[in-house]
């Protein structure tokens, strides 16, 4: 069975789903099918975060990460709104809890300011208590415009606007194979061939091997990496008013175990980064020893560690221990005992580790012929998705008029 569309977008995580609608908005009319190896949309990164709509506070002003977190926080908020998805702006703490932190504080002030965030404001230890009394620290940084999201409601939101636009969202299709030539793109699931003029790679934790499957080569690879949360006991959670943070560590591109009041009123501690035993690997899953084996023989993996193994070992003690877990859960939040904590779900992060070792930072997006391919979007990848979406249009306009 074989099909014709304008555009074939791999991923219906809430990247590919945001394309599909940039598409369909500035070309009315337009052909598209989204093709999604689960039997739902959002099943991955999109539906296993923190939930967080992040401000634009942490990123290199003038980067596109930095850009379309911005751009995408704006318009995600538009979106909810018309759309009746939860979403509340409820502003959070970065607190430094020792003198040797401030410093970097007060550049993420400076980050923030250049980044375009309003409202930032910089307190002393009293004013922590006032807006987060069971919190300790010697100062912090209030950032009034994060807040909380339901993202796997505002994915499924995304699906039903595309399929009203007349876009097909097919679930169960896993791509297995991409050819390209004068005529355009085919790609091929297990029981269709679907030719489209242009495909968009959304395909999160597999990116690498979809973007290989079309004969890029990069020098990039996706290394699973997972995050596990904990969740705050009904007596603890009052503890927790809206968002709070440590001052993250500039040598990782994870923000470190924070708490977040999520849009449903449950406190979520977490998560940590440690190497997951698979791109799939969420709690209670089998390990994939041959993703295992791939990520161990990645030079770029092999550099990485070898740079940073005493942080990952401690990640990984963190992870096996409820006890050191607690600790550093104590330095923000000293009250936080160890029977307030209750296992709770884990997220797989696809993060992009480049040959040379480095833990790829920026969004990255790269077009071959009639492909573009995201190889890289971490968090803050859900709170800019809308806007990565319209970028990624305009990559596409050039196949489609050109
Ligand atoms: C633990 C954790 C916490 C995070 N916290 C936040 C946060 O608070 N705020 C924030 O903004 N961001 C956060 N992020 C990042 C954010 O979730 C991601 O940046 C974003 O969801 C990426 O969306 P995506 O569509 O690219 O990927 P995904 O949501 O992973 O979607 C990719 C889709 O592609 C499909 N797919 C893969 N291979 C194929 C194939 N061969 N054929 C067909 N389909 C395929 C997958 O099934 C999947 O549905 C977090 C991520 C994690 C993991």
């Amino acid at each position: 069975m074989s099909s014709r569309y304008d555009v074939c977008i791999i991923g219906a995580g809430l990247v590919g789903l945001s394309v599909g609608r940039a598409l369909a908005e500035a070309y009315p009319g337009i052909s598209q099918v989204i093709l999604e190896k689960e039997d739902d949309v959002a099943t991955h990164q999109s539906g296993h975060n923190s939930g967080v709509v992040h401000s634009g506070l942490y990123y290199r002003p003038g980067s596109l990460k930095a850009r379309l977190c911005v751009e995408g926080r704006l318009e995600l908020a538009r979106f909810c709104e018309e759309q009746g998805v939860p979403f509340r702006q409820a502003g959070k703490l970065v607190i430094a809890t020792k003198p040797s932190e401030i410093e970097a504080l007060e550049e993420l002030h400076r980050r923030g300011a250049k980044n375009g965030l309003t409202g930032l404001r910089r307190l002393d230890s009293t004013e922590i208590k006032e807006l987060e009394p069971a919190a300790a620290g010697v100062a912090a940084l209030h950032v009034p415009e994060a807040g909380v999201v339901d993202f796997p409601m505002m994915a499924r939101a995304l699906a039903a606007g595309l399929r009203a636009t007349g876009a097909e969202v097919l679930t169960g299709r896993r791509v297995e194979a991409i050819s390209f030539g004068s005529g355009g793109v085919r790609i091929r699931t297990a029981d269709q061939e679907i030719r489209a003029s242009v495909a968009v790679n959304c395909a999160g934790l597999h990116t690498d091997r979809v973007a290989a499957m079309a004969g890029v080569v990069s020098d990039i690879q996706i290394v699973p990496f997972r995050g596990e949360y904990y969740t705050l006991t009904d007596e603890a959670a009052g503890l927790v008013k809206s968002l709070i943070y440590p001052v993250p560590d500039p040598r990782f591109p994870f923000l470190g175990v924070h708490f977040t009041r999520r849009i449903d009123d449950t406190v979520e501690v977490g998560p940590n980064a440690v190497l997951a035993l698979g791109r799939e690997h969420y709690r209670g899953s089998r390990p994939d020893w041959s993703d295992v084996r791939e990520v161990l023989g990645w030079r770029g993996f092999r550099k990485l560690a070898s740079r940073q193994l005493w942080a990952g070992s401690s990640e990984f003690i963190r992870s096996r221990s409820k006890t050191m877990y607690s600790r550093s859960a104590r330095s923000l939040l000293p009250a936080v005992r160890r029977h307030h904590l209750i296992t709770g779900g884990a997220g797989v992060r696809a993060q992009a580790v480049a040959s040379d070792g480095r833990l790829v930072d920026e969004f990255v997006i790269e077009e071959a012929g009639p492909t573009v391919h995201v190889l890289n979007a971490p968090s803050p990848g859900a709170t800019s998705s809308l806007a990565i979406g319209r970028h990624i249009a305009g990559l596409v306009s050039r196949h489609l008029t050109g």
